[in-house]
């Protein structure tokens, strides 16, 4: 895996305006990982997906995460900063798995992109999470007998999407906040793929920026700007003024 580039993180912004989440998170990985094919990217759990991603973002832009949360006892917002090292959890140890459940066998495997993909359009909750079952469900039976998606119980759903995560825990990233101002503790969700995407959109944007004063300063061409060292950018620039 390879760090993204200046040239290459003001390519992926531009491309990935108007596109899903799901979809940018592949085209990082597709620029970090040129030797994967695209195929080998969609198939990745979003456990493994997201493990990519953590040290894509920790080779590009360091390993300290930092953002903001709010309080919800209290209201205060406040800065946190994570290691990179601190949330990263093991990969899937198998394929498939199997759990059993109210006197049910299910064995399923791990979700992935092209199963996020499938429920991009749809909007009811109830919906997307039936079809990511019936696409992970590899076999349901009773007594022997096999059963489909739709006639398993609440209980054995409910537990079929514990276990996902279970054994996928990169899939679902969580770390502990305590605020600073009233003592309150919470766990809060951190998705990798919108909190580096938003990093991104800052970077592009200051890297624009450093290209349209230096162009205009020295009359430099875009390409030959975003290949210099940031080092030596940024010397031009303080030349600039
Ligand atoms: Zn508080």
């Amino acid at each position: 895996m390879r760090a993204l580039s200046a040239n290459d993180i003001v390519q992926v912004w531009e491309w990935g305006q108007d596109k899903h989440p799901v979809d940018r998170a592949l085209a990082l990985l597709a620029l970090a990982c040129p030797e994967l094919a695209p195929e080998q990217l969609q198939s990745l759990t979003i456990g493994q997906r997201n493990s990519r991603l953590l040290a894509l973002r920790e080779k590009t832009l360091g390993p300290t995460l930092k953002g903001f949360a709010e309080c919800a006892q209290c209201g205060t917002s406040l800065e946190f900063a994570v290691e990179v090292g601190a949330i990263r959890r093991p990969e899937p140890a198998a394929q498939a798995y199997s759990l059993q459940v109210d006197g049910l066998t299910l064995r399923f495997r791990p979700l992935n992109s092209l199963d996020l993909a499938a429920i991009v359009g749809l909007a009811e909750v109830g919906a997307a999470r039936r079809c990511l079952i019936e696409r992970c469900l590899l076999q349901a039976t009773q007594d022997g007998q096999p059963l489909s998606a739709a006639e398993l119980p609440e209980s054995a759903l409910a537990a079929l999407v514990d276990a996902l995560t279970e054994h996928d825990p990169q899939s679902e990233t969580r770390f502990h906040l305590t605020c600073a101002a009233c003592g309150h503790g919470w766990s809060t969700l951190f998705d990798i793929v919108s909190f580096f995407w938003t990093e991104l959109d800052g970077r592009a944007r200051r890297l624009l920026a450093e290209v349209h004063a230096l162009a205009r300063a020295y009359g430099w061409r875009e390409a030959d700007i975003l290949a210099m060292s940031e080092a030596r950018r940024h010397f031009y620039l303080e030349s600039v003024g």
